[in-house]
């Protein structure tokens, strides 16, 4: 029997050389006996999953360049030989911190297969960077890029965050010209989100002037969309913006609802209709691995308007936006008619198109994105 392609694999490096106070990703800082250890556990994890065609496999943290690239390369050679590629267009990304890039990086990163790179830049502007607890320059990020090319990694990414504590427009907007001027082929940008717990959390409580509010928020967004598109980046999802030929493939799997396995503390996998996520706990996760059991997992199954509300809030993140006509196929509902009015009335706000099959949001939509694409979460 030929076992059916996961749309991705994700694999989780938490470790980051420091920790910056917005983060609410699973990260612990790096120490060569956890960072040694975990990759063991990652190993044998590897080693226990089953044998299975990935179309994209995607290397995250955490910083997965706080591990030499040695152990980069040999970790790709387990995944390779776990989960075989289905054709040669198969996208391979490493997230990585520009301080952290050694030389000789991308050319073994190269060497492996990775042809794409993810570069965690925020800011051009090293006083927003710093106030972010980022430690990279922006010469760090120059060689970053100029390695990477000459090494011939086909497709780079930055990531940029908008909405940072005293950021003005002229700042964003020399973010993004920076981004543009470094010839990068994908751009990320987000709004700041306060998460519970981090330090940010507590200097928003202290000081919230400190912080973009929601109408400047929604300006440096319109900014990056117009900025980004004169460039000739197309914005594909709410987020992300690409020039011809380098959308993520990995990210596009999982807005089409697509299946994912997700290796490592923390990961979440989508398969056969089943959402999990690993621990987050980092020593819960070890533990249970060194003992030659799975990780714990919190499992969901979404079934029926359940299933369709998720893959609508999905699938309209997307420039593409939702098709009914497949979406009928596929999860047996007509997503037009059972969501008719609510439809009708995000219509009406201006916030979503339709034409013939496809209903999209319109550019006051992407602005409201969260709330609009949310709603088709909650409907029962
Ligand atoms: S480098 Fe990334 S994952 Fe690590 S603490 Fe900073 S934001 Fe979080």
């Amino acid at each position: 029997m030929i076992e059916e392609a996961l749309g991705g694999v994700y694999v989780h490096l938490p470790f980051c050389p420091y920790i910056c106070p917005y983060c609410d990703f699973a990260k612990w800082p790096l120490r060569r006996s956890d960072a040694l250890r975990y990759l063991t556990a990652l190993h044998r994890e590897i080693a226990a999953a089953d044998r299975r065609p990935a179309e994209n496999i995607f290397l995250g943290g955490g910083t997965p360049n706080a591990y030499d690239a040695a152990s980069i390369v040999d970790l790709l050679a387990r995944l390779r030989e776990r989960f075989p590629a289905v054709d040669s267009a198969r996208e391979i990304t490493i997230e990585v911190n520009p301080d952290a890039v050694r030389p000789g990086d991308m050319d073994a990163y190269a060497r492996a297969g990775i042809n794409r790179l993810s570069i965690g830049v925020q800011s051009f502007r090293e006083s927003e960077s710093r106030a972010l607890g980022r430690r990279h320059s922006n010469a760090d990020v120059e060689r970053c890029v100029r390695d990477a090319r000459a090494a011939g990694i086909r497709s780079l990414s930055v990531d940029l965050i908008f909405a940072l504590p005293g950021q003005s427009e002229a700042s964003w907007i020399e973010s993004l010209d920076a981004a543009i001027a470094l010839g990068v082929d994908h751009c990320s940008t987000y709004g700041l989100t306060i998460e519970a717990g981090t330090p940010f959390e507590r200097l928003y409580s202290r000081a919230p002037e400190r912080f973009a509010d929601e109408e400047l928020e929604a300006r440096l967004y319109e900014i990056a969309m117009d900025r980004l598109s004169e460039a000739g980046f197309a914005q594909y999802e709410i987020s992300n913006f690409a020039r011809p030929g380098h959308m993520s493939r990995h990210n596009a799997n999982y807005w089409r609802n697509g299946s994912y396995l997700g290796l490592g503390v923390g990961a979440a996998s989508y398969l056969d209709g089943e959402r999990s996520t690993a621990t987050r706990s980092l020593a819960e996760y070890m533990d249970a691995i060194e003992r030659g059991e799975p990780a714990p997992r919190e499992r969901e199954r979404l079934l029926g308007l359940a299933r369709l509300g998720e893959a609508m809030m999905l699938a309209l993140r997307t420039a593409q936006g939702v098709d009914a006509s497949a979406f009928n196929q596929r999860y047996g509902i007509d997503p037009l008619a059972t969501y008719a009015s609510t439809i009708a009335g995000f219509i009406e706000a201006g916030v979503l198109e339709r034409s013939d099959e496809h209903l999209r949001l319109t550019r006051r939509g992407r602005l409201l994105a969260n709330t609009v694409c949310g709603a088709f979460v909650t409907i029962e």
